[in-house]
């Protein structure tokens, strides 16, 4: 039994207003680029599958898994536990995150990205917590500044539940 409950703290409403403005802006950022949308897996897979629906630009479309471990040999080191197909020489690489917390796995993300010489990474989250982040991350993108709480819902999860509730709510215990 589940011994905690949720708290709404974005609606529905809020997030399909505020998606559809952040497709507007990157439309107009990537005029005739092309760019490769990787969804970071697996949280962002609702908020890409509606920010892509509502861009008209033309993109590709790429998966990539991603989980931050502590260990004495990694030292917070990422591992990938799914890497992208399509080849990023050249190409305007946009990585779409469900939420960016301290900043860690998208910063180590970029760095590893960037050695395949892609012609620009920006980054896309659909939450931004309001913490001091300790790794220098520019955040080019993002629908909704939060209070530190750990949310849940639209792609978001808590030991893989919640994932597919349609608003994000925080946990009180
Ligand atoms: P960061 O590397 O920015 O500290 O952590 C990012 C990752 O931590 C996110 O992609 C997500 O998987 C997880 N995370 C951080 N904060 C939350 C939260 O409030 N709720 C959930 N469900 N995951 C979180």
């Amino acid at each position: 039994m589940q011994d905690y409950s949720i708290k709404k703290l974005i609606s529905r409403e809020e997030i399909d207003r505020r998606v559809k403005e952040v497709a507007c802006e990157i439309d107009k950022d990537y005029i005739g680029l092309a760019p490769i949308i990787a969804v970071v897996l697996k949280g962002g897979f609702v908020f890409a599958a509606d920010l892509v629906r509502n861009m008209k630009t033309p993109f590709t479309l790429d998966f990539i898994g991603a989980s931050s471990y502590v260990g004495t040999e990694s030292r917070g080191d990422i591992k990938m536990t799914k890497d992208l197909d399509t080849p990023l020489k050249g190409r305007h690489l946009i990585l779409v995150e469900d939420i960016v917390d301290t900043g860690q796995t998208l910063k180590k993300l970029c760095r590893l990205l960037g050695q395949r010489e892609p012609e620009s990474i920006k980054i896309a989250t659909l939450l931004l917590k309001d913490i001091e982040r300790p790794f220098n991350l520019r955040v080019d993108y993002y629908c909704f500044e939060i209070p530190n709480k750990f949310v849940v819902g639209y792609g978001l999860d808590h030991n893989e539940r919640h994932r597919g509730l349609p608003y994000i709510g925080y946990i009180e215990e």
